[in-house]
């Protein structure tokens, strides 16, 4: 093939698929904007694992309608506006990929208003095209409706798992964010049934039991502690509970979920003696870290996060899931007077 400049829709449809795998990628992205927004309250709806339709509804912010076709713009954000915000940011989303992502594979129907507006607007587009924006009555706050996820790219369609596999990774998906906000009330219907509902009364353990249940519930153990520019809170499993698997081990950092090797170090390290080999604990911790010692910009994806300091990282989960475990305290206190 000679050499060609690539159509501004096969660019788009390219740049969506590192955003956009599958549609738990969808709900991941939607339900970030809706806690970004400052809701209190998401409902998901999926039909068909997510295949069919995805609905989203929060009680957020909403989107002014002068601003709806920007916001489905290639890198049109509202969080930050120079790299320098990167150092600070604390919204989950930043880079402005995903709404312009899910545009390019789906059909899209956005119903917004807010709260100071008179009138909400809905807009439609599908594969990347401007089909309508109009006036309509609206509760505060959005709505997204997107069907047929990836019904212009068979490629990408064909690589989809069944529907009731592509559910399962939503309905988990779905409890992470929850476990990750419990000041957010979160409620997913699968098929029209209700599949999981907590709320956000800021209650940590009262989404581990609506997640894990109650026998679970009953064998945890609490954590908290401050350290400088770090605080832990949250709930670990006595060692009996241990898995075959790290599927237990949730942890997040400033209410994202990431995966980092040296958190998991660090919590396999706590538990060491207590845990027979092979086995993993529970656990469900909340890091509120100085943005200043994080680096979110690594992956689209973000599951990934660089620390600087890796080391207070380490020794804040490794002493204080210590201590949790043990019933001692391995923090030193300073004593007023000493
Ligand atoms: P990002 O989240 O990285 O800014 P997105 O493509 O996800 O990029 O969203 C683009 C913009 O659309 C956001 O910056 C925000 O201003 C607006 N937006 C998206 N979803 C919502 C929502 N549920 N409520 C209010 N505003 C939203
Ligand atoms: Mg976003």
């Amino acid at each position: 093939m000679p050499i060609t400049v690539l159509s501004q829709e096969t660019i788009n449809q390219i740049a969506a698929g590192e955003v956009i795998e599958r549609p738990s990628s969808v709900v991941k992205e939607l339900m970030e904007n809706a806690i970004d927004a400052g809701a209190t309250a998401v409902t998901i709806e999926i039909r068909d694992g997510g295949t069919s339709l995805i609905r989203i509804t929060d009680n957020g912010c909403g989107i002014p309608k002068e601003e709806i076709p920007l916001a489905f713009l290639r890198h049109a954000t509202s969080k930050i506006s120079r790299v320098e915000d990167l150092l600070t940011v604390s919204s989950l989303g930043f880079r402005g990929e995903a709404l312009s992502s899910i545009a390019a594979v789906a059909q899209v129907e956005l119903i917004t208003r807010t709260e100071h507006s008179l009138t909400g607007a809905r807009y439609c587009i599908e594969g990347g095209e401007e089909k309508s924006l109009q006036e309509i009555g609206a509760p505060a706050g959005t709505t997204f409706l997107v069907r047929n996820l990836f019904y212009n790219t068979p490629a990408r369609r064909k690589f989809l798992k069944s529907p009731n596999t592509e559910g399962n990774y939503i309905i988990a998906l779905v409890e992470r964010m929850a476990l990750s906000h419990p000041e957010v009330s979160v409620r997913l219907l699968v098929n029209g049934q209700n599949r999981l509902h907590t709320a956000g009364n800021h209650k940590l353990k009262d989404i581990i039991y609506t997640v894990y249940g109650r026998e679970l519930t009953k064998e945890l153990l609490p954590v908290q502690a401050d350290f400088p520019k770090i605080h832990l809170e949250g709930y670990v499993g006595k060692p009996l509970v241990s898995r075959g698997n790290r599927t237990y081990e949730n942890y997040y950092i400033n209410g994202r979920y990431i995966k980092s090797e040296l958190i998991t170090k660090a919590i396999e390290a706590a538990y060491h003696g207590f845990v027979m080999q092979h086995k993993y604990p529970f656990t469900v911790l909340h890091l509120s870290v100085d943005p200043e010692l994080l680096d979110v910009n690594v992956h689209p994806t973000k599951m990934e996060l660089r620390f600087r300091e890796e080391d207070a990282i380490y020794q804040a989960v490794y002493d204080s899931l210590r201590t949790a475990i043990t019933g001692e305290e391995l923090i030193p206190r300073v004593t007023p007077g000493k």
